[in-house]
C-alpha cells in the first residue's frame, strides 16, 4: 500500500462530511466559516516515548492500541477549543511514521479516529503523511473550531473577586498514570481502572463551554493538561491577578479520594500533576447562578475552588486555612 492508498482507503472515509475536503483528492481544504463567528485554530504534536509508547509498557506489562493514542490526540486538540469556548468542527493529521507502522496499525488508529469524530462531532479535512524506516513517530494534529464574534474565551479576562471553578474531578489524569505503572497503592481493581481509563480517555469539554462562552457567563478560561496549579498560574499571568484556592474544594473522584487517603504526598500529583483536561475558568460573582444553571442543563459539574484576588500568587490552602505548597507546580517539556 503506498500513501495515495492508504490516504484513499483510510482517510479520505473520514472527510466524508465536509464537502469542502474534496475527498483529500485536492491539495487544501476549502473553509466556508460561519457568518458571525470566528474560527479558532489550535495544533498539538505527541511523540512517542514522551507522551505516549508502543513498547510494552515495563510495569503493567500493557501495551497501548493505536486507536487509544489516537482518540487522546483528537481529544487533547478538543480541550483547547473547550478552553476557547469554541465549537470545533474539522480537525488536520500530520502523521511522521516509522517501520513499525504496518496496516494492522493503520487500521487502528484509523478506528479510534472514526469511533471519536462521530461522538463529537468533527470532521477530518487534511494533513500530510509521512514515513522513514529510523526514528520514533509523532503525530501532530490541528483543529478548527468557531466562536460566535467576540466571545471567545481568554486566559486575560480575569478581574479580582471573580469566583474560580473547574468541570468534572482534578488529579485523575496524572493519578491514572501512576497508577498504570503500580505507584499507586490502596486502590481496588475498578478504581485502577478507572483512573487508567480516564489518563487514556480524558473527556473534553467544548460543549459545556461554548455554551458558557456563548452566554457571556465566563471571565477567562484554560484548560488543565499541564497540572492545575500551573494552568491558573497561566490565567494569573495574562490577566495581572492572584488568586486563592481552597484545596479541600477540589472536586475529587471516588478514587483519587481513597488514593489520597492512603498517601497524602499524592496531593501534589492532586494539584501539580497533568493530563486531566478538565477546564479551569473564572466568573464573575453575579453570573455565577447563571453559569451553574446553564451547566447544570448540559449535565457537566462544576465546582467553585476559589476566588481571584488583587495579589499576584496563587495560594494554595489546606483544610485547616494554612497555605500548601507542592514541591513541583506542573509539567514542562523544557
Ligand atoms: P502535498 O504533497 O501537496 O503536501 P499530499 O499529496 O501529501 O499533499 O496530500 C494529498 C491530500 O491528502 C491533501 O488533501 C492532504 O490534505 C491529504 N492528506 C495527506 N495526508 C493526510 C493525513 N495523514 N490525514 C488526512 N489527510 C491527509
Ligand atoms: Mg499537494
Amino acid at each position: 500500500m503506498n500513501e495515495f492508498e492508504c490516504i484513499e482507503k483510510y482517510f479520505a472515509p473520514l472527510s466524508a462530511a465536509a464537502e469542502g475536503a474534496l475527498g483529500l483528492k485536492d491539495d487544501a481544504f476549502i473553509m466556508s466559516p460561519k457568518a458571525g463567528h470566528q474560527v479558532v485554530v489550535s495544533k498539538d504534536i505527541i511523540s512517542e516515548n514522551i507522551h505516549f509508547t508502543f513498547d510494552l509498557d515495563s510495569h503493567s506489562g500493557e501495551k497501548i492500541e493505536p486507536a487509544y493514542v489516537a482518540r487522546k490526540l483528537l481529544r487533547g486538540n478538543l480541550s483547547d477549543m473547550a478552553a476557547m469556548g469554541a465549537k470545533p468542527k474539522y480537525y488536520l493529521l500530520g502523521v511522521l511514521w516509522n517501520h513499525t507502522v504496518n496496516e494492522a496499525w493503520i487500521e487502528s488508529f484509523v478506528s479510534g479516529l472514526a469511533e471519536d469524530q462521530k461522538h463529537f462531532g468533527v470532521t477530518l479535512v487534511g494533513g500530510d503523511t509521512v514515513k522513514r524506516e529510523d526514528g520514533r513517530i509523532s503525530l501532530s494534529m490541528t483543529v478548527i473550531g468557531e466562536v460566535k464574534k467576540d466571545h471567545a474565551l481568554k486566559r486575560s479576562g480575569a478581574k479580582v473577586g471573580d469566583k474560580i471553578y473547574v468541570t468534572g474531578t482534578i488529579g485523575d489524569g496524572a493519578l491514572g498514570l501512576l497508577a498504570f505503572r503500580g505507584a499507586v497503592k490502596g486502590l481496588t481493581r475498578e478504581q485502577r481502572d478507572f483512573l487508567v481509563e480516564r489518563y487514556h480517555l480524558p473527556e473534553p469539554r467544548h460543549e459545556v463551554m461554548a455554551k458558557l462562552a456563548e452566554a457571556g457567563v465566563v471571565s477567562a478560561a484554560i484548560d488543565v493538561s499541564d497540572g492545575l496549579m500551573a494552568d491558573i498560574d497561566h490565567v494569573l499571568a495574562a490577566s495581572k491577578v492572584g488568586a486563592t484556592i481552597d484545596r479541600s474544594a477540589i472536586p475529587l473522584s471516588h478514587a483519587a479520594a481513597d488514593s489520597l487517603k492512603h498517601d497524602t504526598k499524592l496531593w501534589d500529583v492532586v494539584l501539580s500533576g497533568g493530563d486531566d483536561y478538565e477546564v479551569a475558568f473564572t466568573v464573575p460573582a453575579d453570573k455565577a447562578k447563571e453559569m451553574e444553571a446553564l451547566a447544570k442543563e448540559q449535565g457537566t459539574p462544576v465546582t467553585c475552588i476559589g476566588k481571584i484576588t488583587a495579589g499576584k500568587e496563587l495560594e494554595v490552602l489546606d483544610a485547616e486555612g494554612k497555605p500548601y505548597s507542592p514541591d513541583r507546580r506542573g509539567y514542562r517539556h523544557f
